[in-house]
């Protein structure tokens, strides 16, 4: 049984890249596909943001405008969407991509209440090109959309992390994990694992964000069915 009627869920750039870490790996994304039709089958109303870090991120450049830089980490974000849908497709799934800059010949334009009629019908929705403007992360974007369409919970997966900590687990052993956390606690800790603006928009609205490893996918499964894994981050 599920905890969740209907969910956003993040998927990151790098999640889609497996073990390379850069660009997209068939079986990674397979994996999660997988997993998703399972969560589909329990009956959950599935929106996805996916990451562009895969490919692109705008602040990682200085040898071009910010605004360019952004655009072209957009663009990537669209790639992943495509890929996403085929795999979804691939395995039977009614899918539909939106796009927040418009590209007709590619995608469906961002129009919220075409995405709550799609959900209804069980379709799968995968928001791409982030929020359209840059200086924002897909971050930002996932928790925008979670409110848009009045999810019950927005779920973060990460790769080389199974939650939130105090400090970065990978290079430090005494790292400790948060079961649970404050919005105000993530934002006075400054913890990067999602950005301030994320944070400070599902603080705001009360939306509450589960933070988790998607390396196994099936923490995904996990999540849904109210396990309490990763770190849990609400009011
Ligand atoms: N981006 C943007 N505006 C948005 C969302 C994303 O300009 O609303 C750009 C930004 O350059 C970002 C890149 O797209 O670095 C890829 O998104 P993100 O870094 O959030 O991907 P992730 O790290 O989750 O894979």
């Amino acid at each position: 049984m599920s905890k969740y009627k209907r969910v956003l869920i993040k998927l990151s750039g790098e999640s889609l890249a497996g073990n390379k870490g850069f660009g997209m790996d068939d079986q990674a994304i397979l994996n999660i596909a997988h997993v998703l039709k399972n969560v589909h089958e329990e009956g959950v109303e599935i929106a996805i943001v996916v990451g562009g870090g895969n490919f692109w991120r705008g602040r990682d450049t200085d040898d071009m405008d910010r605004t360019t830089s952004d655009n072209i980490g957009m663009l990537g974000t669209v790639m992943n969407a495509l890929r996403v849908q085929s795999a979804l497709e691939s395995l039977d799934l009614e899918t539909r991509v939106q796009t927040a800059i418009k590209m007709d010949e590619v995608a469906e334009p961002f129009i919220v209440r075409k995405a709550i009629r799609h959900l209804e019908k069980g379709r799968i929705v995968i928001f791409a090109a982030g929020t359209g403007h840059p200086y924002f992360s897909t971050d930002t974007t996932s928790a925008l959309r979670a409110l848009e369409i009045q999810a019950d919970a927005m779920l973060m997966g990460k790769t080389g992390t199974d939650g939130i900590y105090d400090k970065d687990p990978n290079k430090y052993d005494d790292a400790v994990k948060y079961d649970k956390l404050t919005y105000r606690e993530m934002l006075e800790k400054n913890l990067q694992v999602m950005d301030a603006a994320a944070t400070s928009l599902a603080k705001d609205n009360e939306m509450p964000v589960i933070v988790f490893g998607i390396d196994d996918p099936n923490n995904l499964i996990k999540v849904i069915k109210g396990e309490e894994i990763g770190t849990y981050v609400g009011g």
